[in-house]
């Protein structure tokens, strides 16, 4: 497998390189010549003149491409409006099919379904490389639907674009289609002697706390945490909603668990209800965090995902890549895809959206560089193929941003963790405990709750003083937690005020609680202390009704720790 790459300049120029890539093929005796055309520019005319010349020198070649937010050519940012990328295919046994559909959301279904289905006909297909224009259309289904296709096939590709980003016109075409909006060309590709490594690189990493998405409709992330979702960028980051606000946010995108892999979505806009127009589809009820780009933790993870393809001994390598990852560079964009051109020809564009198929689930990532490489034949050798980093990326050095990023972790770990404890005795706060018993109710998971309360603490207080007294409740609350945590992960104790504690049991603890309460009984009880010797804990139980609320069980639980003080105290009380 061998690419030739070339860029657009005049008429004459393509004609001689088209010759080159003719005799090449002939040479190679290939089985298939593919052409990339990527383009900035929706005046179709330039794309006119390539295709002609194409069709002209290698009539039955297939080609296939896009309009882009920038091009990708020998692993860098092509300077010219048009670049061409033609793949060789030598082993007789690869096999490439160019499908073009139009794509709405009333096709998306069909396309997929015949998609499939000739995919389980065929099983030479090992990958499906895909260029779709998406602006302004949900994909979640469409990726959703494509996650059905067999196990082994990857899926990889990038959404078309245009030069403006405030533009949501963009074109597909293909050997088998027109230039047109609303479509999708799957590049069918497989046979035995091919094969195909993918991987994605962010770099951008979370920071501070997490928000629930609390409203969510398509693209539009109207609340986080309860409030309008713009709010946050301006309470953490002071940025405003002016003409600046997509380049200021781009470095912060939004960075979320969708299937088990972390996604970036980044705001493209800020409505004047303060919701956010999305790069994509988010959900409601997930938790997403601020993430940051910083030039060196992203090149960090190239180096990573470079490693992971020099294993591979690519041949040819695609790169998709986020046209916010161009903003975001600037001028040095190619930072993070030269490397990847020192192990083989890399070529591609910069996208709308970027697609990856991994661990079965095909996903729409932004902010993201999605890498294919292929390759004919075995590897040749044990080793990997290796590639070549700027200096600045192998100096090993820190950034100043990423040691700031990390003290932030640590320190949103101390708050999180503060807010939810209870000073003297580590255990959860009243809140923290009344949020896990009301969660446990709510998912009317068998549910038991333990009440406890020291017996004549007054007394201990009065007589041993203040200190002595508060070292009880230390001893108190060691026994409790860890009763609870014997009692297994449904179990959580807190401190329900004073001298009083609570500890809630669901799912299959719970039938543990009178069991429990009683080991907590007994352990306080052969406990000495220094001055105030050995002392004794009421304690109440009780379980989950059907259909009642947070405010009954716990009212119960308190009058069955009353029973329990009523009837002398050191002792269990259950009402069921
Ligand atoms: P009963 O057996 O009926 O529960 O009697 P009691 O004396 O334990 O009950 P009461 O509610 O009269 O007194 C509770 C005492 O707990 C009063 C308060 O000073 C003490 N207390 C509450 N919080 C703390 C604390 O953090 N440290 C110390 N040392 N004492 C506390
Ligand atoms: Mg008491
Ligand atoms: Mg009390």
């Amino acid at each position: 497998m061998k690419q030739l790459q070339f860029e657009y300049t005049d008429k004459a120029t393509l004609q001689r390189d088209l010759k080159r890539t003719s005799l090449w093929a002939k040479n190679a005796m290939a089985s298939n010549v593919i052409f990339d055309i990527f383009t900035e520019t929706l005046d179709t005319n330039e794309l006119d003149t390539v295709l002609s010349l194409i069709k002209e020198e290698i009539p039955d070649a297939l080609y296939r491409g896009c309009t882009t937010n920038g091009n990708i050519i020998g692993g860098g940012q092509s300077k010219n409006c048009t670049v061409i990328a033609a793949t060789i295919c030598e082993f007789p046994s690869t096999r490439v099919e160019i499908w073009q559909r139009e794509l709405s959301a009333e096709t998306e279904q069909q396309i997929t379904d015949e998609l499939i289905a000739y995919v389980k006909e065929n099983s030479w297909v090992k990958g499906i490389s895909m260029l779709v224009t998406i602006r302004g259309m949900s994909m979640t289904r469409f990726c959703d639907d494509l996650s059905r296709l067999p196990e082994n096939v990857s899926v990889f590709g990038g959404g078309a674009f245009g030069a403006d980003i405030n533009n949501n016109i963009a074109y597909v075409f293909s050997s088998s289609g027109k230039c047109t909006t609303g479509a999708v060309v799957f590049t069918l590709m497989g046979g035995d002697d091919l094969h195909i490594k993918t991987t994605h690189i962010t770099g951008w990493k979370p920071l501070g706390r997490e928000l629930i998405v609390t409203r969510a409709e398509g693209s539009i992330l109207y609340e986080l945490d309860h409030k309008p979702a713009y709010e946050t960028y301006y309470h953490f980051l002071k940025i405003r909603n002016d003409e600046h606000f997509f380049n200021n946010t781009l470095e912060f995108p939004f960075f979320y668990e969708r299937n088990g892999l972390n996604i970036l979505r980044a705001p493209t806009a800020a409505n004047p209800d303060g919701s956010l127009v999305m790069t994509a589809d988010m959900e409601t009820d997930v938790r997403a965090r601020i993430a940051y780009g910083d030039p060196w933790t992203i090149l960090d993870e190239v180096r990573h995902g470079c490693i992971k393809i020099g294993e591979f001994q690519p041949e040819i390598i695609h790169v998709f890549s986020c046209a916010a990852r161009r903003t975001f560079w600037g001028s040095e964009a190619y930072k993070e895809t030269l490397p990847m051109q020192s192990m083989a020809p890399t070529s591609g564009f910069y996208t709308s959206g970027e697609f990856l198929r991994t661990s079965g689930t095909v996903n729409q990532h932004n902010v993201t560089l999605v890498v294919a490489a292929l390759r004919e034949g075995d590897r040749l050798s044990s080793s990997s193929t290796e590639f070549e980093m700027t200096e600045e990326q192998r100096s090993g050095k820190v950034s100043m941003i990423n040691r700031l990023a990390t003290f932030i972790e640590a320190a949103t770990e101390e708050l999180e963790q503060m807010a939810i404890t209870d000073g003297l005795t580590g255990l959860f706060n009243r809140r923290e405990i009344q949020k896990r018993i009301s969660r446990a109710i709510d998912h009317r998971y068998e549910t038991a709750l333990i009440m406890i309360d020291a017996d004549y603490f007054k007394r201990v207080n009065d007589t041993f003083g203040h200190s002595e007294g508060d070292d009880v409740l230390k001893g108190l609350s060691a026994i409790i937690r860890n009763a609870a945590l014997d009692a297994g992960d449904y179990a959580s104790a807190g401190r329900w005020g004073g001298e009083e504690f609570m500890v809630c049991l669901s799912g299959d603890a719970a039938a543990r609680a009178e069991e429990v309460a009683e080991r907590i009984r007994c352990d306080f009880a052969d406990t000495e202390f220094a001055l105030a010797g050995h002392q004794t804990v009421s304690v109440g139980v009780t379980y989950l009704r059907c259909d009642e609320t947070t405010d009954s069980i716990c009212t119960r639980v308190d009058e069955a720790l009353y029973q329990a003080k009523e009837a002398g105290r050191n002792r269990l009380c259950v009402l069921k």
